[in-house]
């Protein structure tokens, strides 16, 4: 058996060529009618508050970051807000609600008070509720904002299809000074695994992904990507891994030496289907990896993430989301199908005690307005 520094070696040296060829065979071993399929989740943002305890070097997101064209910090998301993103996705056929936020913003006192406002207890009981809120529109939430406790995450399961939390990177260097995470305190490897940890124990299917080129190494990724491997193998809960590449943004402090590029970040891609398998989906952003998707599709990704028809990709704005059209051609002309999923992905429906009697339901109301629209 190979220890890990020569499987990171093997791994490394694998040519394009030879990665193609078996990732091909591992393709090959799902069933038929799956192996030309590529998936997407119809979806929308909701950016809740964009205050954050952390400062990720390479984040563009949080409250200290200054805003261009005199936009404001999202303190909390107004209720008008709400109302008309809601009616926006139920009039584009979304069926996923992504909500995410800065970690624990609650911390702020403006934060506080605008809870307290609007008769908030804190920030978690403001997410609860809107989940319930979307769930009676048959909208799915897939809820991913920073670390959350272990009861959290059990109030939250009944109410979400799925959740998720990017392990990022575990590599401990990160942390040190000058390291992007520097001046994030709770962004350590160990809160991280603990809450993929937590959320294997409470059954909840799991997104996670690693984010590439913010000073990790190429061992790292192998490294994380066999922990992640681990985890699932223990708790059978990681439905997909992303695989994401920093991009380059004005305003942040994180300036790497050699940026990441879409070739490496498609390679890594690659070896996390050799790594991982037909058990756990790897996804790759498009807007990240435009002009390269043919590409991704060789590297034996099975999915394109959550696409949204009106709303940004609030981590990278300049990135517009390609069009659901766009990626059904470029699919059909390498020979893929483009299929619509759910964010709760299909193996995981009927997996015992892995989708809430809540979730059941409005997946029901949503395959039923399916057939209602077929009908008429
Ligand atoms: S934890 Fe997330 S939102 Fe906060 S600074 Fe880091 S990347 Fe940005």
């Amino acid at each position: 058996m190979m220890n890990l520094s020569q499987k990171v070696e093997e791994l490394e040296n694998l040519t394009i060529k030879k990665l193609k060829v078996k990732i091909e065979s591992i393709r090959t071993e799902l069933p038929r009618e799956e192996q030309k399929v590529i998936t997407f989740s119809k979806n929308f943002t909701l950016s809740l508050s964009n205050y954050c305890q952390n400062q990720c070097g390479y984040c563009f997101y949080n409250q200290a970051i200054p805003k261009e064209n005199n936009e404001h910090n999202i303190v909390l998301i107004k209720e008008e807000k709400i109302n008309d993103l809601i009616q926006t996705a139920v009039k584009c056929g979304c069926t996923e609600a992504l909500l995410m936020s800065g970690e624990a913003p609650d911390t702020f006192i403006v934060v506080q008070k605008e809870l307290k406002k609007r008769n908030y207890r804190d920030f978690f009981q403001f997410v609860r509720n809107l989940c319930e809120t979307l769930l009676d529109v048959n909208l799915l939430p897939h809820t991913n904002i920073g670390v959350l406790s272990f009861a959290q995450l059990k109030s939250l399961r009944e109410f979400n299809a799925s959740m998720g939390l990017m392990i990022e990177s575990t590599c401990e260097s990160l942390s040190n000074p000058g390291g992007v995470h520097e001046n994030s305190p709770s962004k350590t490897p160990e809160n991280r695994i603990k809450q993929i940890k937590n959320a294997g124990k409470l059954k909840i299917p799991f997104t996670t992904g690693l984010l590439l080129g913010i000073g990790e190494k190429f061992q790292d990724r192998v490294k994380d990507l066999l922990l992640i491997k681990e985890l699932h193998h223990k708790y059978g809960h990681i439905q997909e891994v992303i695989i994401q590449n920093f991009t380059e943004k004005i305003g942040i402090h994180y300036r790497p030496n050699k940026p990441i590029t879409i070739e490496e970040t498609l390679k890594t891609a690659g070896i996390a289907k050799l790594i991982l398998g037909n058990d756990i989906a790897i996804q790759v952003p498009p807007n990240l990896i435009q002009n390269y998707e043919k590409e991704a599709l060789e590297m034996g990704i099975d999915d394109f993430g959550g696409i949204s028809p009106f709303t940004l990709d609030y981590i990278n704005p300049k990135h517009a989301w390609p069009t659901i059209d766009f990626l059904d051609k470029i699919c059909e002309s390498n020979g893929y199908k483009l299929m619509e999923r759910l964010p709760i992905y299909k193996k995981y429906i009927n997996k015992k005690g892995f989708c809430s009697e809540n979730i059941k339901k409005v997946i029901n109301n949503i395959n039923q307005n399916v057939r209602n629209k077929k009908d008429s």
